[in-house]
């Protein structure tokens, strides 16, 4: 039985078009290789972009496992904005990002250029 969290994540994946929250970037759920296949990109940079729950109130902060506290993002995001101290809020993190997005600094050049085409 898959837990709320993951029916939530899931559930945000399918809304927002299998794009992450925060980069725009296409993510995978369950075949990183098809993705890889797919993108020309390796399974090695496949990784970054898989789908996890990303909760907006961090748990820390006493974010609840509410569906309205959960969007789908990909991992890099994701523990990039959980390593930075403090954590970002979200809008501030999208705003670094697509400023880092615009100069390809966001995911790594090689894998930024064959995916950015397709982000939206
Ligand atoms: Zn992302």
């Amino acid at each position: 039985m898959p837990t709320k969290i993951v029916q939530y994540r899931h559930q945000a994946f399918l809304q927002q078009a299998h794009r992450c929250y925060y980069c725009g970037f296409l993510m995978w759920e369950s075949d990183p290789e098809a993705f890889a296949n797919t993108h020309g990109i390796s399974l090695a940079q496949a990784q970054r972009f898989k789908c996890t729950a990303e909760h907006l109130v961090a748990r820390s902060d006493g974010g609840t496992d509410a569906k309205a506290n959960i969007v789908a993002a990909c991992l890099h995001c994701n523990q990039t904005r959980h390593r930075m101290k403090p954590a970002p809020t979200p809008d501030a993190l999208r705003q670094l990002i697509f400023k880092q997005l615009r100069n390809q600094s966001w995911h790594r050049r090689a894998v930024a250029g064959k995916l950015s085409s397709e982000a939206g």
